[in-house]
């Protein structure tokens, strides 16, 4: 496969789609990014990766990392996870409270705010410290040392995080969340906040393609535990455009509202496309595009 032709073909295809949809706005620090910018990276197997356009300029990763804990989670913690969150796309908004009360505290899925909030707080009380986790995960996994949290953005999703701090605490009445609301949220924010580029986010995405194996060869997951997760993000990683996504798409897919979307090839490759204008449901209208257009260009899809 030329991977590099298919991404430049992709980045002519959507090139008038480029800006169309506004930048999250409700985190001050993300509104201030240019929505003319585009980039794609296809990683394969072996860690060699293309690009097109800003694929190696940094952004803010957001929800994206919600991937990276659910797998670290998994894997230091194993399946009692699923006693805390589970696993039906929610077919809401991906910050919204109104299930929550229905199911006893337990979020729908760990792609949502609700959900991403319990998987953080599992991984804290098993790890003591849950966003250096991931960070040093994902370092390693990109071998890339200089990846790193942008403090503004971290500082802003505080300031501006009145519903993530409900969520928490509202789930806290429940009993489904361990440690102390305040420091799961900082943990939360700071995981939101890492810059990262299309390359990076391709190369850290790999072991769910290598069906639960590392970088370094090492086993992160099961293969059966790699499944699982890529059968959530289809579901439920796109937030309420979930099936819109696996219509159009076809692929395991987790966006998040800087703009970036990570797609898995699961045996083939890895994907990821930024581009920061989203559409009303928080998802790169330019990004779904492309990988829209990737699945119909190569064939590859999980279908
Ligand atoms: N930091 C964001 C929030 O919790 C992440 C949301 C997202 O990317 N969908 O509001």
């Amino acid at each position: 496969m030329d991977y590099q032709a298919v991404l430049h073909q992709i980045a002519d295809d959507v090139a008038p789609l480029v800006g169309r949809g506004t930048p999250a706005a409700y985190i001050p620090a993300l509104a201030d990014v240019d929505p003319s910018r585009f980039g794609m990276a296809v990683a394969d197997l072996d860690g060699k990766v293309y690009g097109v356009g800003d694929w190696q300029r940094p952004f803010s990763a957001q929800s994206i990392t919600k991937v990276f804990t659910l797998a670290l989670a998994l894997a230091r913690g194993g399946d009692s996870l699923w006693e805390h969150v589970g696993r039906e796309p929610s077919g809401n908004p991906f910050n919204s409270l109104v299930q929550l009360e229905y199911e006893n505290g337990i979020p729908r899925n760990p792609f949502i705010n609700a959900g991403a909030l319990v998987v953080t707080d599992r991984l804290q009380t098993l790890t003591g410290d849950a966003s250096s986790e991931l960070l040093e995960f994902l370092r390693e996994e990109t071998g890339n040392p200089e990846l790193a949290f942008d403090a503004v953005v971290a500082e802003s999703e505080s300031a501006h995080g009145d519903r993530n701090a409900a969520l928490a605490h509202f789930m806290a009445s429940y009993g489904n969340i361990a440690n102390d609301v305040p420091t799961l949220l900082d943990h939360y924010f700071w995981q939101c906040a890492i810059e990262m580029s299309c390359a990076d986010l391709a190369l850290a995405a790999r072991f769910l393609a290598r069906h639960g194996l590392r970088a370094d060869g090492s086993r992160l997951l099961t293969r059966s535990e790699a499944k699982q997760i890529n059968a959530v993000m289809l579901t439920c990683g796109t937030y309420d455009a979930a099936g819109d996504f696996a219509y159009r798409v076809g692929l395991p897919g987790k966006s998040g509202v800087g703009g970036g979307i990570v797609a898995i090839v699961p045996g083939h490759c890895t994907l990821c496309v930024w581009s920061p204008g989203l559409d009303a449901r928080g998802n790169s209208v330019a990004g779904v595009a492309a990988l829209d257009r990737f699945t119909t260009l190569t064939g590859l899809s999980v279908f």
